[in-house]
């Protein structure tokens, strides 16, 4: 384990100490190096990572107890629980299933939350990192005897426990089960919930459609009702919120929450507030993405959370990042220099059993504008008349080039460098663009894998930077935040941000994160309406009115964390709710 030290800095008080003391005392520096600087600005002092030794001697020495010293991540010196490959990814622990509880699992993409639930539920088993010669099942409970786990995967292996599982990819459904939805609910309604559920997941519109039909929110809605019908003692489900509108995660959430009493549910989420309000405890992946994960110890929920934000693990001491992620508190807008990019006209849209009526509006240069409200109302097909791929039924949207990112993806053949090279053409030289889009997006380091073997969150970074590679004057992104991590959330929508301002183009952003819309939204555009049948669209609104208008539509209020400002949702009925309703402010307090 490398340790490190590390300074608060609120207790850092350099003229008291003696004029920079640990500075002076510290063994490295008085070897000329500089592994204790003082940092120009806020006059306090920074600890350079890969200097330290982590000697303690500034620590003895600081007579404010400033500086501690916590351990960095490193690979745990013992055998894997499973490694797929030589010099491939290795997963050192394993969420524990808890009786009566729903147990959340944070953490990046490509840090193995996925793989511990294949594990679980039987799909892989652990090899201890022998994949030539893999363990008998046997052996493999020999390992884990005498612990909760090793309970677990006994009676797994031997048939005595049922596990429903509902996979992360719900856009593959499709490729493994053909037919009607109605055929489909009727196979797997073990509890006999099916008409409940159809309801309470509003799937009733659907029922005699064709499964390769289904919109990503309907296919995560049959997921979600397949995994809960089924009888079964363990619930692991991955990323149930993925597509849903805020209302539709909450009811997923209170429904997985109530349908799995008297059992164990495990649910992985990336959205902070939906994993907040499902989970009765706690636990952080961390490590290294695509080269070791390690599932800490189980935590309350609101302290996981806070601790996950903050980059370090007080119980493990362990600092898996150095900047903590805080959120703001107050609406804050950019002043958009007001030049019209593009102006369309009144329009609607027919289908056989649905309207869309658009009101005229505006899109400005340099602005991102947020398309927020409940699915089955248009958003997607509004994006798609923009962008030319379907045609209005009334109204002339004159045809101008915008470069699309669907809401769904899919992976193609070719390495991520060469559909970038190809896309991007000259701009794929330029330092801005390589600093800017692959740096942040971290694509730099999977310049040279396969498309087809990217997971979720890289394959959603990738087309997000496709989209702004595209020489086109307005960019049009559906739900660019999919599949995509905590961390990268903010760093897709600063990409996405920082593009629309260097590049002055006039960017619109369909998302249901109300935190990555709020950093990201100079304006927005709410839809209302009937869900599946008629949806219309006034013009855009400033962003605080925009958020009041769709949370009231939504019928949710959100109170922020005292420690982080990360917006939780309040409980309906609670003082602050209540509160919140009568002032008119759903969001922003
Ligand atoms: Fe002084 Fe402690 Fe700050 Fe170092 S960390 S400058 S010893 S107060
Ligand atoms: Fe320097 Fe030792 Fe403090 Fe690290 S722990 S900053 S090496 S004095």
């Amino acid at each position: 384990m490398t340790r490190v030290a590390v300074v608060k800095k609120e207790k850092c008080n350099p003229k008291a100490c003696g004029d920079y003391l640990c500075v002076r005392m510290c063994p490295i520096n008085r070897t000329g190096k500089e592994c204790i600087t003082k940092n120009p600005i806020d006059k306090k002092i920074v600890i350079d990572e890969k200097l330290c030794t982590g000697c303690n001697i500034c620590v003895n020495r600081c007579p404010f107890e400033a500086i501690s010293i916590v351990n960095l991540p490193e690979k745990l010196d013992q055998d894997p629980i499973i490694r797929f490959g030589q010099n491939t990814f290795e997963l050192f622990s394993l969420p524990i299933p808890k009786h009566n509880k729903v147990v959340g699992i944070l953490g990046k993409n490509g840090i193995g939350k996925s793989t511990a639930l294949s594990i679980l539920s039987n799909q892989f088993k652990p090899n201890f990192g022998n994949f030539k010669n893999p363990p008998l099942e046997k052996d493999i409970t020999h390992r884990f005897s005498n612990s909760e786990l090793g309970d677990f995967l006994k009676n797994l292996y031997e048939n005595k426990i049922k596990i429903s599982y509902k996979p992360q990819r719900i856009e593959l459904l499709p490729q493994y089960y053909k037919g009607k939805v109605k055929d489909l609910i009727e196979k797997v309604d073990e509890k006999k919930i099916s008409e409940r559920l159809i309801n309470e997941l509003q799937l009733n519109n659907v029922l005699n459609r064709d499964i390769s039909e289904l919109s990503g929110g309907e296919l995560q809605r049959l997921a979600i009702l397949a995994c809960l019908a089924k009888k079964a003692q363990f619930y692991f489900i991955d990323e149930p919120a993925s597509f849903l509108d805020v209302t539709q995660r909450i009811k997923a959430a209170r429904l997985i929450k109530e349908l799995s009493k008297d059992s164990a549910v495990i649910v992985v989420e990336h959205d902070l507030a939906t994993l907040d309000y499902i989970s009765d405890e706690l636990q952080i992946v961390y490590g290294v993405p695509a080269v070791y994960g390690i599932f800490s110890q189980t935590k309350s929920t609101r302290r996981g959370i806070n601790e996950y934000l903050d980059g370090y693990l007080p119980d493990d001491n362990v600092r898996f990042r150095d900047y903590k992620i805080k959120f703001s508190e107050a609406a804050f807008s950019r002043d958009v220099q007001k030049e019209i990019e593009y102006e369309y006209p009144a329009f609607n849209k027919e289908f056989n059993d649905f309207i869309l009526k658009v009101s005229e509006g505006k899109l400005h240069k340099g602005e991102v504008l947020a398309i927020m409200g409940a699915n089955g109302l248009g958003k997607t097909t509004f994006l798609k008349i923009l962008a030319g791929l379907e045609t209005p039924t009334n109204g002339n949207v004159e045809k101008v080039k915008v470069s699309y990112k669907p809401q769904y993806i899919q992976s193609f053949d070719g390495t991520v460098e060469e559909v970038l090279r190809k896309t991007a053409k000259l701009d794929f030289e330029s330092g801005w663009y390589k600093q800017n889009i692959l740096e942040k997006l971290n694509l730099h380091s999977i310049m040279k894998n396969e498309v087809k073997n990217l997971s979720g969150g890289e394959l959603q970074k990738l087309f997000v930077a496709l989209a702004l590679s595209t020489d086109a004057k307005i960019i049009a992104l559906d739900e660019p935040s999919a599949f995509v991590d905590v961390e990268d959330r903010l760093k897709v929508a600063e990409v996405i941000k920082e593009f629309t301002i260097k590049k002055e183009v006039a960017t619109i952003v369909v998302d249901h994160d109300v935190q990555f819309i709020d950093y990201l939204a100079d304006s927005m555009l709410v839809f209302e309406g009937v869900p599946g049948k008629e949806g219309f669209v006034l013009s855009p609104l400033d962003k605080r009115t925009g958020m009041n208008k769709v949370l009231k539509l939504l019928d949710i209020t959100y109170r922020r964390d005292k420690e982080n400002n990360r917006p939780r949702i309040n409980k309906p009925g609670s003082q602050l709710d209540e509160l919140q309703r009568e002032k008119g402010e759903y969001y922003y307090s």
